[in-house]
């Protein structure tokens, strides 16, 4: 069965049998130097001055960031699931949050963005995703994190960019927080979640930081040393090094040029196939359809072409289907998938199979066709 679910992903035999080793001691001079190592990946890769790992989901990184960093007000962006998960950790806290909703299919705009912060001047944080993973949807986080900074630069930016990191690079010039978890492109298994920080991030965090768990003053002070304040996860974070090798060694640019030129051909491709891309502006996260018959479609797929495709959320849960791009993906795998679904929609006749999904993806992959 090929998963092809944005997170989680499937994790390559090299990184499994890096994990396979027997568990080792986290408070010893061998994790430290392994934690060393990641750290140093991680602050290159994330490409901000410095990095956090929990032992946690993205949700508890997400948490962290907003309970650690929001002092008076928060600006929540939702336009999909994730987005509205910061407002629902704010309600959780009772820490005071505006909400800007926008349709799943639809990018924040600057605009309405810095209408809200100039009317709300208690406003300490904004929150938003880099990817919305919910409908695929890509946010100009870049822009907007400008504007903001442009009307007050102590608002700090926490950006969630679970399924961004890893997948494209990212310019964090205005980023303050900058959020990714372990089984999206990194492709290991959940449980291990990531926070890279600006410089004035840091000194908010050590000026006043709560919570105990996620008290990130305390994991500031450990990680720095290379250690972590409990029990780090210590099997991800070896198994998130042989990763980070293995992005190396191909290199960053080639690794992003791969996942940017796939998103594009596996797009093209589906609209060939007369299917519609859902969001306005798609990320290069994932291959997200709108179709009546998504559910049929994801059924078919994955009983007979042993491909396991996500659906959508909420009330598109049935009308969304989504397609992984994040990750080491072979271009056979990701042709193998859009056959798959074109071949569905003939089995529902919808479409009769002439191969022009694979055709499409396999031209403007390896023939540098438009
Ligand atoms: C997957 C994901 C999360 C976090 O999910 P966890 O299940 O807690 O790891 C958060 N934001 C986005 C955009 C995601 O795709």
């Amino acid at each position: 069965m090929l998963l092809f679910t944005p997170g989680p992903t499937p994790t390559p035999e090299a990184i499994r049998v890096a994990m396979s080793v027997p568990t080792i001691h986290h408070r010893t001079p061998e994790f430290e130097e392994i934690f060393k190592a990641v750290r140093e990946k991680l602050i290159r890769i994330m490409n901000m001055p410095e990095v956090l790992m929990l032992a946690s989901s993205g949700t508890g990184a997400m948490e962290a960031a907003v309970t650690n960093l929001c002092k008076s007000h928060a600006l929540t962006i939702n336009a999909g699931k994730f987005g509205e998960r910061f407002g629902k950790i704010c309600k959780s806290f009772g820490i005071v949050y505006t909400e800007l909703k926008y349709s799943w299919d639809t990018p924040a705009a600057v605009s309405d963005i810095v209408d809200v912060i100039k009317t709300n001047p208690s406003i300490d944080v904004l929150c938003i995703q880099i990817c919305e993973s919910a409908g695929g949807l890509r946010h100009n986080v870049e822009e907007i994190a400008k504007a903001v900074k442009d009307i007050n630069k102590d608002i700090m930016i926490i950006a969630d960019g679970i399924t961004a990191v890893g997948v494209e690079k990212i310019d964090t010039a205005h980023i303050d927080v900058l959020i990714t978890g372990s089984q999206k492109a990194f492709m290991l298994p959940p449980g291990l979640a990531m926070i890279g920080l600006s410089e004035s991030a840091v000194l908010r965090i050590e000026n006043s930081s709560k919570g105990f768990y996620f008290n990130l003053a305390s994991e500031l002070k450990n990680q720095r040393k290379n250690t972590t304040a409990y029990t780090a996860a210590t099997t991800l974070i070896i198994g998130l090094k042989a990763m980070l090798e293995v992005i190396d060694n191909i290199g960053f640019d080639k690794f992003y040029d791969d996942a940017k030129n796939r998103a594009k051909a596996a797009n093209t491709a589906l609209e060939a196939i007369g299917l519609k891309i859902y969001p306005k502006t798609p990320s290069y996260a994932m291959s997200t359809v709108y179709n009546e018959h998504s559910k049929e479609i994801r059924a078919i797929a994955k009983k007979k072409y042993d491909v396991n495709i996500a659906g959508g959320q909420d009330e598109l849960k049935d009308k969304l289907f989504r397609i992984n791009n994040m990750g080491l993906i072979a271009p056979y795998e990701m042709a193998w998938v859009l056959n798959a679904v074109e071949l569905s929609l003939d089995e529902l006749g919808i479409r009769d199979y002439d191969g022009t999904a694979n055709r499409v993806f396999v031209s403007k992959i390896f023939k540098g066709m438009q």
